[in-house]
């Protein structure tokens, strides 16, 4: 392979340059035919890349890896996991590619990553490529977990590639620029640890201190102080997930990170009907990672985090498992205060009020949700109308609206701040039918609804009018909604 020509846009290699053992350097596939169907011009400017540069032709050759910027070793990142609970020793970045950091005005890294950028050493059977539909399903719905608060990677941009994608029918290609605080996972950790090096582990232990929780750096135990800072990071972002019913689908140790971003848009989802049990992803027929179950098994997850890591709690295995069981403790009280704490907004509830009159007033509406097939997004949404005194949008939602009566008043007498209401629950989520709308379009050249819907979910909390057809629940005639992985 001749290298490619460097561009103008300068980018460090941190990861590639501290953690060799941890990447294989690699280069993109050429593209073909690239033409940028979105641009992020927004968080292109937060990082300090020029949006007029990027709509270029280099520009565009630099969004699906084929001009390397300067200063930059990309490399393909290696990684273990679980998946679906078995372990696989080697993973790793088999369609995707780290460019390399942008360093923010802060001094703050970001990865810049490709994903469906051609094979690589950890390709295995896979063609290395991505299909338009997939790569602009995680533009917008990783887009939409942003504007809603929730810690994720960005989208910066999907540029289809020009070379068909076989799958089930022939696909268009693409490639998805996204951003991290790092793609740090938990199998980068496993990974580490089964190679033997406890050099290694350290090494990459010492670089996520440094870049997502550098507090750690000071504690007596900085690696168990990693740990724990993970464990929170993680804890509140389970509960924002719940909250919004956000469904990942594919919660592999792999697809955890280290930062407590969300990552990995892949058969995810958010909830129609709120229904623990909900499973969207076609491969996940044991519901393992069911909406309901996600909590647990973020636990799980780190809980092969910190076998990862007990070398480095202490020297004699039976204390550091002392220490990791400790630690790993705190998810559960962290993850109930955070869920306990959101669902009181959700609802309007003045934070003085005891949890003893509160999580009983919030496990009977879960319950009786369920029963009625409710619409989570706008039965909540709904509720700040009731709690204006309008029940009738919130009533309409039950199969039996009687059945919430008794509910509704108890909830009333205890005086709901809409204000809040409306500040934490959306309006506006990436629903199943409006994203599967906006993917056939633009899988078939027409991006207008795709752009119009990123323009609706990335201000999800503010109400407009002319926009009822995206605030509504999905018609009766889509069914159960299918997402597929690895597409
Ligand atoms: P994911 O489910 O997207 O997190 O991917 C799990 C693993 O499969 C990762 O190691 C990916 O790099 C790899 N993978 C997924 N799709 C492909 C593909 N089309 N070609 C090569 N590797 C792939
Ligand atoms: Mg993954």
């Amino acid at each position: 392979m001749t290298a490619p020509p460097a561009s103008t846009v300068t980018l460090e290699n941190r990861f590639a340059r501290e953690l060799p053992e941890l990447g294989v350097p690699w280069q993109a596939t050429e593209a073909p035919d690239p033409r940028l169907l979105v641009l992020n011009e927004p968080l292109a400017t937060e990082l300090g890349l020029d949006p007029a540069f990027l709509r270029s032709s280099d520009g565009i050759r630099l969004l699906v890896g084929n001009l390397v910027a300067s200063g930059a070793t990309p490399v393909a990142q290696a990684y273990a996991g679980h998946q679906f609970g078995g372990y696989s020793p080697r993973l790793g970045d088999g369609r995707a590619l780290l460019l390399g950091e942008v360093v923010g005005a802060d001094g703050a890294l970001r990865d810049l990553h490709l994903k469906g950028s051609g094979r690589t050493p950890f390709a295995r059977g896979g063609d290395g490529l991505a299909a338009v539909g997939p790569m602009l399903r995680e533009y917008v719905v990783s887009e939409a977990m942003h504007a809603l608060g929730i810690p994720t990677t960005r989208s910066l941009a999907v540029v289809a590639t020009g070379r068909p994608v076989r799958r089930e029918s022939v696909l268009p290609g693409a490639v998805l620029a996204r951003v991290a605080s790092s793609h740090l996972r938990v199998g980068s950790f496993q990974y580490a640890r089964a190679n033997g090096d406890v050099e290694l582990l350290r090494r990459l232990a010492d670089h996520a201190i440094a870049r997502h929780h550098p507090g750690a750096a000071q504690a007596e135990h900085p690696y168990l102080a990693l740990f724990e800072a993970v464990v929170a990071a993680q804890a509140s972002l389970v509960a924002r997930w719940m909250l919004v019913g956000f469904v990942h689908g594919v919660m592999n140790t792999d697809n955890m990170t280290i930062s407590g971003e969300t990552i990995d848009y892949g058969p995810c989802a958010f909830l129609d009907a709120f229904d623990p049990a909900t499973v969207y992803s076609s491969i996940d027929t044991g519901g393992r990672y069911a909406y309901g179950n996600q909590p647990v098994v973020a636990e799980w997850n780190l809980a092969r985090l910190a076998e990862a890591l007990l070398p480095l709690f202490h020297d004699e295995q039976d204390e550091a498992i002392e220490l990791a069981v400790a630690s790993l403790g705190a998810f559960r009280r962290q993850y109930d205060g955070a869920w306990a704490a959101g669902m009181r907004a959700k609802l309007g509830l003045p934070t003085r009020l005891d949890e003893a009159v509160t999580a009983p007033l919030a496990d009977e509406l879960l319950a009786l949700l369920e029963a009625n097939h409710v619409d989570h997004t706008s039965f909540f949404r709904g509720l700040g109308a009731a709690a204006r005194g309008d029940t009738e949008s919130a009533r309409a939602l039950f199969l039996d609206p009687s059945a919430v009566d008794a509910w509704l008043e108890r909830w009333q007498a205890l005086g709901p701040d809409d204000r809040t209401m409306d500040s934490v629950n959306p309006a506006y989520i990436p629903r199943n039918h409006l994203v599967e709308e906006s993917l056939a379009a633009a899988t078939d050249g027409d991006l207008g609804p795709l752009e119009q819907l990123v323009e609706v979910v990335t201000e999800p909390f503010h109400e407009r009018p002319g926009l009822e057809r995206y605030a509504a629940p999905s018609p009766d005639d889509f069914g159960a909604y299918r997402t597929f992985c690895g597409t």
